[in-house]
């Protein structure tokens, strides 16, 4: 990668103004680091532009100048999508100063936000306009729209309100030439062609620059009742979660799975955690339902409950009491991948099968990454409702942490051979960026990358955007 002219930093400067740019290591580090500290870039300059028409400014100049950017929202990636490369020859665009909310139409229910508003002032945006902005991710303190977008985020409440993607009804997009796309229509209905918002949800910056987007507002539930259930295995729990869909009541809205060493961690490590049940089990479901009216509702869930028990899907439950109480049960959900760092070497995937092979998967992916590393602890979780588990085989108690890790390509492998084998995807939340970039073009069929390739051509002759990340 070529150093960027001094000129061309001077211009891009110029476009932001004196508060709209770091170039001092200090102040650019933070921009510089994957979290996970798999990845540490270099740039010469972070731009902060305040307006879309300044995002406008600096496409256009990069593309005259052949200048690689990369954008950045709340650089929350685990993949190493929202980082430069090591060789500074990108320069950082961030959309953090780009945090207006711009408009909540509530009879419409929607809400309209630049690309660097934080997941959580969102939700707090609509919450005072009487409504839910249901996604609902770790990171959402810190994680912006932008980025959500970008990679189509997932989380915990996707069984109900779908992804980034199902909740987006318009954007608006700098194209790589400088151009201004003004997608931000709040329709329903709109079958007048290609949806090209589309093509930019999920691109993680490849295609374009998204600045601004009309998301979905939803009712705030009546009531909310969360339970944890022991269950005697993955394929129970599966059959638990079409058993609730039935006859819930209200609507189910999470569906978690947790195994025993989950909790086991999270007891050992996180403060404030019990185990919510009095005996030890293998397995476990955090399931919440919402809507209805709050006695119904908790009253309908006991009788599934009770229904499962007969049927043998269910051992002991518990639901929560208060509010406080089922903060608890998801502080355990929360805290599996924390409390993993504290045993050593974690292999991470994210892997995503049809709801009906999970327990399948679950089984045989075990099998296999213990016959590779014999004593690995198998940590499978999440969001057994989406078909979406976060495989995490954790070291062998004693075993040198770097020897595991070690094993990483091997173990990651053989999972995404069984991901791919059962239907699967390799990447169900987290997206592509640096660290799946290889494995995806192992699995897609080459029509399906050479269509990603024409649309990337198309929209991006220079390939100034975001290059070498995802394609
Ligand atoms: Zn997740």
């Amino acid at each position: 990668m070529n150093a960027i002219p001094a000129a061309v930093l001077d211009e891009l400067r110029r476009i932001v103004g004196p508060r709209g740019w770091a170039s001092d290591p200090a102040d650019v580090e933070p921009y510089l680091v994957e979290w996970r500290g798999l990845y540490r870039g270099a740039a010469p300059l972070v731009l902060k532009p305040a307006s879309t028409a300044e995002v406008a400014a600096i496409v256009a100049h990069c593309r005259r100048t052949k200048t690689p950017l990369v954008p950045q929202g709340g650089n929350t990636s685990l993949v190493g999508g929202s980082i430069p490369f090591e060789g500074g020859g990108e320069v950082v665009l961030s959309l953090s100063r780009l945090n207006r909310v711009r408009a909540v139409d509530a009879l419409n229910d929607t809400i309209t936000v630049e690309a660097g508003c934080v997941l959580a002032d969102v939700q707090a945006a609509a919450a005072a306009a009487g409504r839910l902005f249901p996604l609902r991710i770790a990171s959402e303190s810190s994680c912006q729209i932008g980025g959500n977008l970008s990679t189509n985020a997932g989380g915990n409440a996707v069984l109900r309100y779908g992804s980034m993607r199902d909740l987006t009804l318009g954007l608006e997009v700098v194209l790589a030439d400088g151009r201004v796309w003004d997608g931000l229509r709040g329709l329903r209905k709109d079958n007048t062609g290609y949806d090209v918002k589309h093509w930019f949800i999920g691109a993680e910056g490849t295609l374009g620059v998204i600045t601004a987007a009309v998301l979905k507002l939803f009712p705030q539930p009546q009531a909310i009742e969360t339970a944890f259930a022991a269950v005697p295995g993955p394929a129970q729990a599966v059959e638990l979660l079409a058993l609730a869909k039935a006859m819930g009541g209200g609507q189910v809205s999470a569906f978690e799975i947790v195994p025993r060493i989950g909790l086991e961690l999270v007891l050992r490590y996180i403060p404030g955690t019990a185990d919510p049940l009095a005996a030890a089990h293998g397995w476990y479901v955090l399931l919440e339902c919402t809507g209805g009216k709050g006695g119904e509702l908790r009253a309908d869930l006991e009788t599934m409950l009770g229904a499962a028990a007969e049927r043998g899907l269910v051992l002991d439950a518990t639901i929560a009491a208060s509010a406080a109480q089922a903060a608890g049960l998801w502080k355990i959900r929360e805290n599996i991948s924390a409390a993993q760092k504290f045993e050593g070497g974690s292999i991470k995937c994210d892997i995503a099968v049809p709801v009906s092979r999970v327990a399948e998967f679950i089984a045989r992916a075990g099998a296999a990454v213990t016959a590779l590393v014999p004593g690995t602890r198998v940590v499978a979780f999440g969001h057994i409702g989406d078909g979406n588990i976060h495989f995490n085989p954790l070291q062998p108690a004693g075993m040198d942490k770097a020897a595991f890790l070690a094993r990483w390509d091997d173990v990651t492998r053989a999972v995404h051979d069984l991901t791919h084998a059962l239907g699967g995807s390799i990447s169900a939340e987290h997206g592509v960026g640096r660290l799946k970039r290889e494995e995806i073009r192992r699995y897609k069929a080459p029509v399906e990358i050479e269509l990603m390739a024409a649309l990337k051509r198309a929209l991006d002759p220079d390939g100034i955007l975001n290059p070498g990340k995802l394609l």
